[in-house]
């Protein structure tokens, strides 16, 4: 099925003085190939090529997506694009013997779009087209089956009025409904010829009713009007949505595909279906879908029948089933990939419609990516692009089992962390501990809350998931359960979280604390009901051997962000190497540590601070020795502590109300005076701009014995369990630095007590101090840092927030806005900006490194596990990046993406 036409480039290259808008396909022979899917969108690529390929496709000609950027641009195309098409039509109508619309066997075209990227549903198709008072009796008289043609030629007026003429669809189905009525049936098909006439007269004057003309009844102006409308969808809000979440260029524009039309619907030896040539949801080969007798496309996918298994079609015409099987297999060995397949029967004879690679699952995708690798279709090395690295969740969090279940989604938030959750509602952390029981017969509660924050810790620990109706990704609650790897969908804007009345309200109705909902983390739904799950399967065979392909190919390090030594060993397994951020602040919610961070906070004096400390000191020892056992012979990076320290303490609003209670109740009680300390503490400690406040090495710098506490504790713990054989490497890391004189200032304490240790305990371990780079200033005066720090890690999240000026925890106010109108392509805090943060890390990095050249550079926010992002930090330069124990498979498969990506480049570019 080789093709002799030239590639894509070339053909731009020797691009004729006047522009080919027009490709015609037909006759065993087309003008384009399948690789010219920018010019031709995906569909119009692949009929071409399926003609050259000497298949049955229904002859035809695509109107290339010059011509709708041409539109888009003058609101109407040259008459350079009229003539060609003319002159299309011309041919097609000689290779058919046919008339468009005229004659006694007139001949029909439908016009549908087709993008470069598969747009599924979004842009605009019309049907039939050709039909008129006329050709419609022509089609009845010729197909002996009026109704038929009465039916083709109302559904014609109906999408013609709809899409051409934008008038309502309602307006269409009150009249079709209302026949049935009329004539007393629920179905379709009840209608007879008599009946379908009837519409069509009712059709034509709702028309003119509401677009003020009469349905056009020369086909040539119909074509033209249609092909117009299919370059307007394009602009539609549902294409742009998609556009959108996908991130597909709006600059693209669609081709117009304009094709003989072939019918299922005329009898019970026509039929119409689609077809996957492997299993998309698992991956195995077998050839896989479904298709109908006697119906037109959109009758399989509308749901209005029931689709039958396409292996059922070898029972009933076993001629064209193996035809099918046979076509549709040399179209996976020319495109080496699964394809996605449309047919149609007409008269038993088989036409192939589309052909394009299947989308897939995580497991399907590594599944036939393994397969073809065996079965000799593609390279090892071609192997490991055919999964997208973000996929690689399927493997590793539960799914809901959707099998047969009735699914009513309640809303759609944001997919913050993924994975199932289903369970029963809780609206406050102590309901979450208190419903979801002791840890031995454990009840699957959800905490709902508008948004989560360090304080329900203790029940987002117990839940099994976490739904927020404010929020983004990368508030806390989706921080904190990515680490966990715990399903979360945040910032569900539909739902209405009212905690103090304990309802959850969505679509008007109501939810209570007990209701059972499943959560859906991939893709953000939030669903009524209790569904069942799938349990995850992170040491799946197929996973294994697709990531050995991959791994030779990394250079880039992965590691992980775990606070404690359960996530630290998860993060091991799933092949990290090392830790990158291990945030030590949330060490101290736990229940048994709070108290002594609250009496730290509250202390007045230094040895009252010092005495709270000393009370923490082992605890922060175990959790650290825990993730050094955990990490043996990698390396730990540890932060000191970091967030604002009114975090640690109870809301003052929360306060302002118990004291009003025992002011009434128990006025005289030492708790009353307790809570009044307390809130005047809180006072003390309110800040405006807290992100901005008093927080990162600020908090070391005026209260450095938190600092030395915190770095006994890690050096004690080092000693301890290198002193048990295991290899610790502690980088301890300053957070939130802007000047060299901050970072001297905490180096010179974490130095001196790491001297005071060792000599103390006779033992030494090698350490780095260095530091993050989060503000601005700290990026431009990297070389100056990098006297003191012998590492950076770039905490983007921060970075992201201090770059834009964007709130991390207030940007979904703006964000949706921005998207919509453009301003920006995607959430920065989600996807690196590569043009403005993204430089500053670049330039860094290049600066740290002219101070000390074997600088040690990595990246800690959230950036560091998202495909995109690790690719550029490939580019740059970075050591390694640290993300999410739950991302770090999807960070390894990405880091490799991008060194065999450079590698392949290099050598095509060596052999040219
Ligand atoms: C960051 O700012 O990117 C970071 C990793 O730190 P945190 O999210 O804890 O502020
Ligand atoms: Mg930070």
């Amino acid at each position: 099925m080789a093709t002799t036409t030239l590639p894509e480039t070339e053909m731009i290259e020797s691009k004729p003085a006047t522009p080919k808008y027009v490709y015609f396909f037909g006759g065993g022979k087309a003008d384009g190939n399948g690789k010219m899917k920018d010019v031709l969108g995906g569909k119009g690529a692949g009929l071409a090529e399926m003609t050259n390929a000497g298949l049955p496709v229904p002859p035809g000609f695509t109107i290339q997506t010059d011509a709708c950027r041409e539109y888009m641009r003058h609101n109407a195309v040259s008459r350079e694009v009229d003539s060609q098409m003319e002159a299309a039509l011309a041919r097609l109508e000689s290779l058919q013997g046919q008339k468009l619309g005229k004659g006694s066997n007139p001949l029909l075209v439908s016009v549908r779009s087709g993008a470069k990227f598969s747009m599924p549903g979004m842009m605009d198709t019309i049907l039939n087209l050709g039909l008129n008072d006329q050709s419609v009796e022509a089609l009845a008289r010729r197909t002996s089956n009026p109704r038929f043609a009465y039916d083709s030629y109302r559904r014609l007026i109906q999408m013609f009025g709809n899409v051409v003429l934008d008038i309502e669809k309602s307006v269409f189905e009150e009249i079709f409904d209302t026949k049935k009525k009329q004539k007393k049936t629920k179905f379709d098909t009840g209608l007879d010829a008599k009946a379908l006439q009837e519409v069509i007269a009712e059709y034509k004057k709702a028309v003119k009713k509401h677009a003020h003309r009469d349905f056009p009844q020369d086909a040539n102006e119909q074509l033209v009007m249609a092909r117009d409308a299919v370059f307007r969808s394009w602009q539609n809000d549902r294409a742009k949505h998609y556009r959108r979440i996908n991130n597909i260029s709006d600059d693209l524009g669609t081709a117009v595909n304009v094709q003989a039309m072939v019918f299922g619907n005329l009898g019970d030896t026509s039929g119409t279906g689609v077809g996957f040539t492997r299993n998309p949801a698992i991956g195995t080969k077998e050839f896989y879908g479904e298709f109908l007798l006697n119906a037109q496309g959109e009758d399989v996918v509308s749901g209005v029948r029931t689709p039958v298994p396409i292996l059922e079609l070898e029972k009933v015409m076993p001629d064209v089933y193996n035809q099918l099987r046979d076509i549709t297999t040399r179209l996976e060995k020319h495109y080496r990939d699964m394809q996605d397949f449309e047919f149609t029967i007409q008269d038993g004879k088989l036409y192939m419609l589309q052909t394009r690679n299947g989308k897939r699952t995580g497991l399907a995708a590594v599944r036939v990516a393994l397969q073809m690798v065996e079965e000799g279709l593609i390279k090892k090395e071609e192997a490991i692009f055919r999964v997208e690295p973000n996929q690689l969740y399927d493997f590793l969090v539960p799914r809901l089992d959707e099998k047969g279940a009735k699914i009513e989604v309640l809303a759609k938030g944001l997919p913050a962390s993924p994975g199932a959750a289903v369970g029963q509602i809780v609206f406050t952390a102590d309901e979450a501990v208190e419903k979801a029981g002791p840890s031995s017969q454990r009840k699957h509660v959800i905490l709902v809350r508008a948004e989560t924050t360090p304080e329900d810790i203790h029940g987002m620990e117990v839940a099994v998931g976490i739904l927020t109706s404010r929020g983004g990704m990368t508030s806390h609650a989706a921080v904190v359960t990515r680490g966990m790897g715990k399903c979360c969908v945040a910032g569900a804007g539909d739902i209405e979280v009212d905690e103090k009345a304990g309802e959850m309200r969505v679509k008007g109705q109501v939810f209570r604390e007990g209701d059972w909902i499943s959560l859906d983390g991939t893709t953000g739904r939030v669903i009524k009901g209790r569904l069942n799950t799938i349990p995850p399967k992170a040491d799946d065979p197929d996973l294994q051997k697709f990531m050995s392909w991959a791994e030779p190919f990394r250079t880039m390090k992965v590691r992980a962000n775990a606070d404690i030594p359960r996530d630290a060993i998860q993060a091991r397994a799933f092949g990290a190497e090392g830790i990158g951020l291990c945030r030590t602040e949330h060490m101290f919610f736990a229940e048994d540590r709070i108290g002594h961070m609250r009496a730290m906070i509250l202390a007045n004096t230094e040895k009252d601070r010092r005495a709270a400390l000393k009370k923490l000191l082992p605890m922060q020892r175990s959790d650290f020795a825990g993730v050094f056992r955990a990490m043996d012979g990698f390396p730990v990076t540890i932060r000191t502590l970091d967030p604002p320290l009114h975090e640690f303490l109870p809301r003052r609003e929360d306060l302002m109300v118990q004291i009003a209670v025992l002011e009434v109740t128990k006025p005289k009680s030492s708790k009353l005076k307790e809570l009044r300390t307390l809130l005047s503490r809180v006072e003390q400690l309110h800040e405006f701009n807290p992100m901005l406040g008093h927080r990162g090495c600020r908090l070391g710098i005026t209260y450095p014995e938190i600092t030395e506490m915190q770095a006994r504790a890690i050096f004690e713990a080092a000693v301890a369990v290198a002193k048990e054989g295991v290899k610790v490497f502690p980088e301890v890391m300053i957070p939130l630095t802007a000047t060299l004189k901050e970072m001297a200032n905490q180096a010179e304490i974490v130095r001196r007590v790491a001297k005071e240790v060792f000599e103390e305990k006779e033992r030494t371990v090698e350490y780095l101090v260095g530091t993050m780079i989060e503000l601005p200033r700290a990026a431009l005066v990297a070389d100056e840092i990098a006297k003191e720090a012998e590492f950076f890690s770039f905490g983007t999240n921060d970075l992201t927030q201090t770059t834009f000026g964007f709130s991390r925890d207030d940007v979904n106010k703006v964000l949706p806005a921005y998207i919509e109108q453009g301003i920006l392509k995607q959430d920065p805090f989600e996807v690196l900006d590569r043009e403005g943060v993204g430089q500053l890390v670049k330039m860094a990095t290049e600066r740290g490194r002219i101070t000390r050249p074997n600088l040690k550079v990595g990246i800690c926010g959230e950036h560091g596990g998202e495909p995109s992002s690790v690719e550029f930090c490939y580019q740059i330069g970075l050591n390694y990046v640290s993300c999410s124990p739950f991302r770090v498979l999807t960070a390894r498969l990405a880091a490799a993406q991008a060194a065999a990506g450079e590698k392949m480049q290099g050598e095509a570019g060596r052999t040219k």
